[in-house]
């Protein structure tokens, strides 16, 4: 028998913890932003340059899943020329 107490009993849960089906994944496929928020949980900002190449792939492919598709971009990037 051991003597060093498990994780699981400084677990308020008596069970452990169950997986629903996967309803909804957020991608974050870049991290350029003209905002760079304190609490951004990708610490984005303008000085950040990665970018994800196959967009329109990605998107093709998920779509292809039955999956919805839901873009959501910062607008102010929009107005950036190019
Ligand atoms: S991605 Fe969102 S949270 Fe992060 S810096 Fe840009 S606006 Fe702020």
């Amino acid at each position: 028998m051991s003597c060093t107490p498990t994780a699981s009993a400084h677990l308020p849960w008596s069970t452990a913890p169950t997986r629903e089906r996967l309803r909804t994944l957020q991608l974050n496929l870049g991290r350029f932003c003209n905002l760079a928020c304190t609490h951004c949980h990708v610490e984005a900002g303008p000085k950040r340059t990665e970018m994800i190449l196959g967009f329109r792939q990605l998107v093709l492919a998920v779509r292809a899943t039955g999956a919805e598709v839901i873009d959501r971009c910062n607008l102010a990037v929009l107005q950036e020329p190019g």
